[in-house]
């Protein structure tokens, strides 16, 4: 439990740990990094750390003060994030409830029970002044209640008002004492710099494949078992946040529409592999054009997986695996000479469609490729690709 919790993030945890120990402990910190990293896990972890019972940021997670952390009910740790101006005390504890049933903040469920016409009004959430007032400044200056350490985390800061980010401002001048106050954001330049200027940086970089996978396993009020765990964690580009908003029966249907291009189901003929190429250029943003590249990769490195195996080896696991048998045909005919300038086409094209390249010209490029070594394969095996 406590800092030990947190996966993927050492030489963060080990800032704060090197911190606390010296006795050095800043007033502010600004957690900042990707989405969907750690940042919020770890401020509360390292809240709870502060407060354990036992004492060196030990967070044993058996005591009342870790307890009370686990539950979000302490009442020395305060969790602080953007919401709409409107939002009722009720909803906010429901989010909160939410947050720790499910170890992350689910908004979307709550909009999810919101009617359309007021869900659109409460779009834009924000931390205004009126929160930074009561729920932080108030309480700062209030002696701790269990104690030791008052810790206010306020979660995505950059969405902090000028008004409140001003407020906020005064009390990062006149701190007191045992107090610490934690803000993440994934946006650092969105903040201002007045505000940044008085925190301690402390950078949260993206997850390894392996680490967001033992994130997810880790886990179980995520509920993933491990095949789905290491599926999810392909995908995340590096964010745990991420593989989690996946939701397993979109991903199936994802990998079914892939399959279909790479085995010629769909795009097959030069007319529909021209459709298919616009369908991806027009109908999906940026962030899934790059996703749905990713998954071409993968399809490749499932083949080369499969043809790597050789004959009465254990199959080892891919994740195509409702497409095993598409994949093994293309693995008896395609090995590491016929599938590496295929997958540096698509790796070329997902830095391409980073740099706004035209996606049809790009997607067209990359079918047509796929297409032609396939066609390659059937009619002469490897050799007529290369030629
Ligand atoms: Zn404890």
């Amino acid at each position: 439990m406590g800092l030990s919790r947190i996966i993927g993030q050492d030489r963060a945890v080990g800032l704060l740990r090197a911190a606390f120990e010296s006795g050095r402990l800043s007033h502010a910190y600004l957690f900042h990094g990707p989405d969907g990293v750690g940042k919020e896990t770890a401020a509360l972890e390292f809240a709870a750390s502060l407060n354990c019972e036992k004492g060196a940021l030990s967070g044993c997670g058996e005591c009342p003060a870790c307890r009370m952390a686990a539950k979000l009910s302490h009442p020395d740790i305060h969790l602080i994030f953007p919401a709409p101006r409107d939002m009722k005390p009720a909803e906010e504890s429901w989010v909160l409830e939410g947050y720790v049933r499910e170890g992350h903040r689910h908004l979307r469920a709550w909009h999810d029970k919101t009617p359309p016409r007021e869900k659109l009004a409460r779009k834009h959430t924000i931390i205004s002044v009126e929160t930074v007032l009561t729920r932080l400044v108030a309480k700062a200056n209030l002696r701790p209640y269990v104690g030791p350490w008052k810790v206010f985390i306020l979660a995505d800061a950059d969405m902090m008002t000028v008004e409140a980010a001003n407020t906020l401002l005064k009390t990062l001048e006149e701190p007191p004492e045992m107090t610490v106050i934690v803000l993440t954001t994934s946006r650092l330049s969105a903040l201002p710099v007045t505000v940044v200027s008085r925190c301690q940086k402390i950078q949260f970089a993206r997850l390894s494949r392996e680490a967001v996978e033992e994130i997810l396993v880790a886990d179980p009020k995520l509920g993933f078992d491990r095949a789905g765990a290491r599926s999810a964690a392909a995908l995340s580009g590096g964010s745990a946040g991420e593989a989690v908003r996946t939701d397993r029966r979109d991903f199936e249907a994802e990998l079914d529409r892939v399959a279909a291009i790479m085995t010629g189901e769909r795009a097959g003929e030069v007319g529909s592999l021209l459709e298919e190429a616009e369908a991806l250029a027009f109908r999906l943003g940026r962030a899934d054009q790059q996703r749905v590249l990713d998954l071409m990769l993968l399809w490749y490195r499932d083949v080369l997986l499969l043809a790597n195996a050789g004959p009465g080896a254990s199959r080892p696991e891919v994740l195509y695996s409702r497409h095993v048998g598409a994949l093994e045909r293309q693995a008896r005919v395609m090995d590491v000479d016929a599938t590496e300038p295929l997958i540096r086409k698509i790796d070329d094209a997902r830095r391409a469609i980073e740099r706004y390249s035209n996606p049809s010209i790009v997607f067209t490029s990359v079918l047509l490729d796929i297409a032609i070594a396939r066609r390659g394969v059937t009619t002469g095996g490897k050799a007529s690709y290369a030629a």
